[in-house]
């Protein structure tokens, strides 16, 4: 049986924090601002949009609704 299954690319190069689209190193992103106190929104040059979490210092894609919770945050 294996133990280790290969993990998708997407999660290895967010693992070494990096952008699945670019491969841009995503301490360079831009950030957009806070979406949560512990992670926030950021955006790479190419457009593709990321959650950094603080606690973790973890990067993962934002989902749809991350997104328009942050747009929503805006208006206020
Ligand atoms: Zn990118």
């Amino acid at each position: 049986m294996l133990k280790k299954i290969i993990k998708p690319f997407q999660e290895v190069l967010l693992d070494k924090e990096l952008c699945v689209g670019c491969t841009a190193p995503l301490q360079n992103a831009k950030k957009l601002g806070n979406l949560t106190e512990n992670s926030e929104l950021v955006i790479c040059k190419c457009k593709r949009e990321y959650i950094h979490d603080k606690r973790m210092n973890k990067y993962r894609r934002a989902t749809f609704q991350e997104e328009q919770q942050y747009l929503r945050s805006l208006k206020k």
